[in-house]
């Protein structure tokens, strides 16, 4: 007797000593909803995106106000970038990831650190990425912090101190243009990584490490590689026979998995949603068509040996970049009066998704925004049947979605009492035209559309039916995913953030600075809060000491710098990427510093080449424009305006440009892509663009020399 107390107590010392353990996260707890908790990206295994806390509720929500702020900046680089992750809360401390990896832990009831860990990312990976160097989030498992880190490593850090337990390479090569800004995903005893890189042609794949080791257990190719060589598992050899066997191969074809996944234990199903194809035109990649597999898709994989379950492609034959690895979500609900297990999903091209999620059969998927490359769905094939209109190899096509979708990664969220999914919806039409000849660069964008006619909409005049064809909008958009039919939609304010549902609200933040805060059953605001920095990520809610608070990562970034709106509030105040946390009866939220007007220096003195200034321009283009924006617009608080460089500047414009000496502040080399002729032109382009704005500032009348 006295031997089976002493065990017990054993026993409860251990559980005791487990939960008191920092970021102690298992299936038991994040089974067992812990409303107070937030577990997992989407809150827990549901991937819902939804609170059950009420405290903050309808009638009180006009006292909502600010409780704490986390710096978020990094030491990488010394501009602010973009933050996208959903943080976890877990005992009374926040983790959650930053720009390249950083990863941090924050006290939950103060903002104040714990700690703080840098990755060491080498900055010549910032060159690789489509849409900024940022990361969608960490995984919290049984005491260790999985992140995965923007030069392809999964790093496992100790919640307590945040130092490295192990750290390994994801990467299968690392002369292609991979990086890893998707988060990673616990199933099982395994925890999954992806990459992206799909832009500048990379073979997607996910890689499986043991929880505690970190030895790889397996690896989930998504497309297959040059038929020359054997398959690396059965279920890229089948996928191989829906792509040409004399497909570009080099281009590595894509499907990049970069987004939010799930996890089911009960199934015992891992849910990973796959990306767009390399290059887009199916006539460049895979010159006889096909379905290509697995592009485009949502994979239910075994997590126990990676073997596929089932799968479904959304967009067949891929031409668009339709990523469908928008945010998965999990729920039990009633369709046709039985109770199902679905998975639900509305990836870029345009059309929402309810599968069951035993057995990927398709239950229904209708179109959430303007869709005009398929018209409808057919539920008998599972298939889209495409239109005319989404064909773009023999002229210029206006398609909608665009490349951006009609829902990106900004995660959307299912309130099981409303029965809504509440989705960040962009209905933007957009000119897909292809280039007249493909090559593979490894390090370029590589995806054989031509960007400079996305929205010359004269040119394809003729296809215009109707006069909102080529008006963009936006909405929060309530949709009800049983009878698949929007409820209310908001479209004022720039509706473009992650939401975070709880019971009778929905909460997002926007571009504008904004967190705003809406009645879940109707769409009315009934709250906003100016903060003067964009908030793409989505919000999350826990509750401590009885209180509840409301946290949102900060930041703007993302997407290509070129296509900023110009309600972006960054324009106005410094992109200065945090954390804000809310609480009833908080205060005013602190502004961050207001941008700075910078005047444009007197060029330095010296003959221009003139007869390189359009070479120039098209390098610029090509290479820098993704970053730095076009010459003369104000984007001082991301990345400098290069019309506006001092004298030392140029002075050392080679060394910067070619030797890489500004590396640590993000500007990494570009001497494996430039020639030394390629940056006196570019140079000869800034000087020029330099000297006309100078003149312009200072009234100067120009006289242009013809030498
Ligand atoms: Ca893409």
């Amino acid at each position: 007797m006295k031997k089976i107390l002493h065990v017990l107590l054993v026993l409860l010392l251990a559980i005791n000593c487990k939960q008191s353990r920092p970021g102690w996260i298992d299936k038991d707890r994040l089974l067992n909803r812990q409303p107070e908790e937030w577990l997992a990206l989407g809150g827990n295994y549901l991937m819902q995106h939804f609170s059950p806390l009420e405290q903050i509720n309808r009638d009180n929500v006009r006292d909502l106000g600010f409780a704490w702020e986390y710096d978020a900046h990094n030491t990488v680089s010394n501009v602010h970038r973009g933050l996208e992750a959903t943080p976890i809360v877990v005992d009374g401390i926040m983790y959650t990831s930053g720009a390249w990896g950083f990863v941090y832990a924050v006290d939950a009831r103060t903002g104040k650190e714990k700690w703080r860990y840098n990755p060491l990312v080498d900055a010549s990976y910032g060159r690789r990425v489509c849409c900024d160097v940022v990361n969608r989030g960490v995984a919290v498992w049984e005491g260790r912090v999985y992140v995965g880190t923007l030069d392809g490593y999964l790093a496992c850090l100790d919640a307590k101190t945040g130092t490295e337990i192990w750290k390994k390479d994801s990467f299968t090569d690392r002369t292609k243009s991979y990086t890893i800004t998707g988060p990673p995903q616990v199933a099982g005893n395994v925890v999954i990584i992806g990459n992206s890189g799909g832009e500048f042609g990379v073979r997607g794949y996910i890689t499986a490490f043991d929880l505690k080791s970190g030895e790889q257990k397996w690896r989930f190719f998504i497309v297959p590689g040059d038929p020359k060589n054997d398959p690396e598992h059965v279920e890229v050899g089948l996928a191989a026979r829906t792509w040409d066997p004399n497909s570009n191969w080099e281009a590595g074809g894509g499907g990049t998995s970069w987004g939010e996944s799930a996890y089911d234990p009960e199934l015992n199903l891992l849910y990973v949603g796959t990306g767009n194809s390399t290059p887009y035109p199916i006539w460049y990649r895979s010159p006889n068509g096909g379905d290509n597999l697995y592009l485009c898709s949502i994979l239910a994989i075994n997590p126990d040996n990676g073997k596929l379950v089932w799968h479904y492609q959304t967009t067949p034959g891929e031409i668009w970049d339709y990523t469908s690895t928008m945010n998965i979500v999990l729920a039990d609900i009633q369709i046709d009066g039985a109770q199902r297990k679905v998975l639900m999903q509305a990836p870029k091209n345009g059309f929402f998704y309810v599968l069951d999620r035993a057995t990927g059969k398709l239950l229904s998927a209708e179109k959430y925004t303007r869709a005009n490359w398929a018209s409808h769905v057919d539920l008998k094939t599972g298939k889209p049947v495409k239109t005319e209109q989404g064909w773009y190899k023999d002229e210029p096509k206006l398609v909608m979605p665009t490349l951006s979708g009609g829902h990106n990664w900004q995660p959307m969220s299912f309130n099981p009492l409303t029965g809504l999914v509440y989705i960040p919806e962009h209905n933007l039409p957009m000119v897909y035209k292809q280039v007249e000849h493909y090559n593979w660069k490894p390090d370029q964008y590589s995806t054989a559309i031509d960007y400079n006619v996305l929205f010359d909409f004269k040119s394809i005049r003729h296809q215009v039916k109707d006069s909102t064809d080529t008006i963009p909008s936006e909405s929060l958009l309530a949709w009800n995913p049983v009878t698949q039919k929007a409820a209310w939609k908001v479209t004022d304010g720039a509706p473009d953030g992650g939401t975070l549902s709880t019971p009778g609200l929905l909460f997002q933040g926007t571009r504008t600075g904004y967190l705003k805060v809406y009645d879940a059953h109707t769409g009315e605001k009934l709250k906003e809060i100016f903060t003067g920095t964009g908030i793409m990520a989505a919000p999350v809610s826990y509750s401590l000491d009885g209180e509840q608070y409301i946290s949102v990562m900060a930041g703007y970034g993302g997407a290509p710098m070129c296509c900023y709106p110009q309600d972006a509030v960054f324009h106005k105040y410094e992109n200065v990427g945090r954390i804000l946390t809310f609480k009833l009866g908080g205060i005013a939220t602190p502004l961050p510093p207001l941008v700075k007007e910078i005047a444009t220096p007197a060029p330095p003195d010296g003959e221009i080449r003139r007869d390189l200034v359009s070479k120039g321009f098209l390098q610029y283009d090509s290479y820098c424009a993704a970053c730095h924006g076009n010459i003369g617009s104000n984007r001082s608080s991301l990345h400098p305006d290069l019309s506006k460089l001092s004298e030392a500047k140029h002075k050392l414009f080679k060394e910067i440009v070619l030797g890489g000496i500004l590396s640590q502040n993000g500007m990494a080399s570009f001497s494996n892509s430039l020639s030394v002729e390629d940056v006196e032109a570019i140079h000869a382009y800034l000087l020029d663009a330099q000297t006309k704005s100078y003149a312009k500032e200072s009234s100067i009348v120009l006289t242009e020399k013809t030498n």
